[in-house]
């Protein structure tokens, strides 16, 4: 057990019940849409963006801010946070906009998981 480990679902906020849900951070169900809305965002986007996106989910690095369209990113140096939604971020790749930044993926699946 470390301090990072959660007893509700990161997903929905319910109450987890097993002790590999409480590892994971989210519940059973929550996992598996979470995984098929990773599947069908998997023929859109690079198999790399699509790893760094499930990375940063399963490390509770994405977090809903408003409904679950908006989300707060924390930078892979865990210095800054982001905000992001699929169709933007405002990390500095994303304000580029020259290619949809692993933060919009995360969002993108977090949006079709809901
Ligand atoms: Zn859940
Ligand atoms: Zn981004």
């Amino acid at each position: 057990m470390t301090a990072t480990q959660q007893t509700r679902c990161r997903h929905c906020g319910r109450t987890l019940r097993s002790l590999k849900s409480v590892a994971a951070g989210v519940g059973p169900t929550c996992a598996r849409k979470i995984r098929k809305a990773t599947a069908a965002q998997a023929v859109a986007h690079k198999p790399q963006a699509i790893e760094k996106a499930v990375e940063l989910i399963e490390q509770g690095g994405i977090l809903p801010l408003r409904g679950r369209r908006v989300f707060a990113v924390v930078s892979s140096d865990g210095t800054r946070t982001y905000k992001t939604a699929a169709q933007g971020c405002t990390c500095p790749a994303g304000l580029k906009g020259r290619h949809v930044c692993y933060h919009r993926v995360a969002a993108e699946i977090l949006g079709l998981a809901a």
